[in-house]
């Protein structure tokens, strides 16, 4: 089951500057980490219930990297939180969707996480999460 959107991940090129603007939005920083599984590193401003995850490529082979060369800086995936992932990932297969990751894998901040492909979700890459918190 879905709970909420766990948060929105955002492509930027230069993680400073992208802190400096969510800041002068009116956000407060709560952390910034290294993902080496999806060789990014992030900064997360909660909003309520959800947060915004800034994500910076640290190696050119990162699928953060190609899709900012590919399409620019911008929204690049929406997060949604879930009670049980594996089941989750095993009912969206059964249901025709097609998955990126067929496990789950270890995410910013102790979660596990998991995306679905965006040729099966109409665009958009979808990634399902479970929180640790
Ligand atoms: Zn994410």
């Amino acid at each position: 089951m879905i709970k909420h959107i766990s948060h929105i991940g955002i492509a930027v090129s230069d993680l400073e500057a992208g802190i400096a603007f969510y800041e002068k939005l009116g956000l407060k920083l709560e952390s910034i980490e290294e993902v080496p599984s999806q060789k990014v590193k992030v900064a997360f401003f909660p909003c309520g219930d959800t947060r915004i995850e800034l994500l910076e490529p640290t190696a050119e082979d990162s699928p953060v990297a190609k899709y900012i060369e590919k399409k620019g800086e911008g929204v690049q995936h929406i997060a949604f939180a879930v009670d049980d992932l594996p089941a989750e990932l095993a009912a969206k297969e059964t249901d025709g969707i097609l998955l990126i990751d067929k496990e789950p894998r270890p995410g910013a901040h102790g979660a596990d996480i998991a995306f679905l492909h965006p040729k099966s979700t109409m665009g958009v890459l979808i990634e399902l999460c479970k929180e640790k918190h």
